[in-house]
């Protein structure tokens, strides 16, 4: 295993699309990291080009320490899975795994044994024998996963890996592909667009937009500081509402905090969470606050409050999804967990939220 860097990649394909825009990233030794953006926002690209399939306008790649920028495909180390699988239907599992070491010269014994060892990783030792046509679409997942394996790569490369499969084995498999990377201690960088999927297996995610990185960090960096609307927005749901900074609460060890007033005069306070970015009294900033954030509440705190009226209700078993009309007419989403009753529509309903679920975008 090794990290893998990226330093100011760009890549035009012939048509004119710039795919990556000198992106910059880099991906810890024994990580599971995640790349995460709308289809057509360059992650394809980006896996590509760390496996050595894509010519590059410009930039840099490291394995380690070890600049791999014009190191042929077969010479990376490293592996990768496709959505499609790409296994030979007819062949057996053992041979579609055996490929692989075949190509690099490996024989006899060693070869009989790391196949089965790679089987065994994921967990279908016994099935060497059987042709790939006679597997389920999950297992057909897993051989393409030892065939990535068996040649022991350094990193592991995986795009959309699970998007063929029905959800039940989707929720099986993102498991079973976080176990297999942890106990193969490889580093795997792993491409979806399916965002509860990043949150629920990744170590850390990238949200990408436009062929650049828009955040790097853990997935509850990204889900609870995200650094702009953008990847609020991508990650689940969120209100904003505009407001300007009245005070500055705190500047300390507890990070930065500012207490603001929306147009319509409601008080909100919240953190800034990123870094290089500190408002002072009279700047425009973002209220960010997501549905599940607000209580409906009677405790008669005036901070994050909204007071409104109950329009429409989704019920999602679990929660239950209300939009409100505030009184001073913005649509708010909250969500309610564990709900006893269906709230009607028209009920009038006060909304708070804790600071520490309040956070300040730039507008
Ligand atoms: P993603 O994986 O996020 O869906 P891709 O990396 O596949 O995105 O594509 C990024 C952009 O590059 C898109 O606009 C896509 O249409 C374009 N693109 C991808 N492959 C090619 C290609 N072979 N030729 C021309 N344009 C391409």
């Amino acid at each position: 295993m090794s990290s893998i860097t990226i330093q100011s990649l760009s890549k035009t394909y012939s048509n004119g699309t710039k795919a990556l825009d000198t992106l910059d990233l880099k991906v810890e030794e024994g990580e599971l990291f995640f790349l995460l953006g709308s289809s057509g926002c360059g992650k394809t690209t980006l896996l590509r080009a760390i496996a050595g399939l894509e010519d590059l306008d410009t930039g840099t790649i490291l394995f380690g320490d070890k600049d791999v920028t014009k190191v042929p495909t077969h010479k990376r180390e490293a592996a990768m899975v496709f959505q499609s699988y790409a296994l030979w239907p007819h062949m057996s599992v053992g041979d579609n795994v055996a490929f692989g070491l075949e190509e690099r010269g490996v024989r006899g014994d060693e070869l009989v044994d790391r196949t089965l060892e790679a089987l065994k990783g994921v967990q279908l030792d016994g099935y060497e024998d059987r042709r790939i046509d006679e597997l389920s679409g999950g297992q057909q997942q897993r051989v393409a996963l030892a065939r990535a394996l068996v040649v022991r790569p350094k990193c592991l490369l995986l795009d959309e890996p699970l998007s063929n499969l029905d959800t039940q084995l989707r929720l099986e498999m993102r498991t079973e592909i976080r176990r297999i990377v942890k106990e193969f201690g490889l580093t795997a960088v792993y491409v979806t667009h399916d965002q509860e999927e990043a949150l629920s297996v990744a170590d850390k995610v990238a949200v990408m937009r436009d062929g650049m990185i828009e955040q790097v960090g853990t997935p509850r960096d990204i889900y609870r500081h995200p650094s702009n609307k953008f990847v609020a927005d991508f990650i689940g749901e969120v209100n904003t509402i505009n407001a300007q900074v009245d005070t500055v609460v705190f500047d300390d060890h507890r990070g930065y905090s500012v207490r603001v007033v929306s147009m319509v005069g409601e008080i909100f306070q919240g953190q800034v969470t990123v870094d290089d970015w500190r408002p002072e009294a009279g700047d425009m900033v973002m209220v960010a606050i997501r549905p599940e954030a607000y209580r409906f509440d009677d405790s008669g705190d005036v901070l994050n409050q909204v007071t409104g009226k109950i329009i429409d209700s989704v019920y999602q078993g679990p929660t239950i999804q209300y939009l409100v009309l505030s009184d001073h007419g913005i649509y708010v989403q909250v969500s309610e967990l564990n709900p006893l009753a269906l709230r009607p529509a028209g009920q009038q309903v006060k909304l708070t939220a804790r600071s520490n679920d309040v956070v300040m975008l730039q507008p």
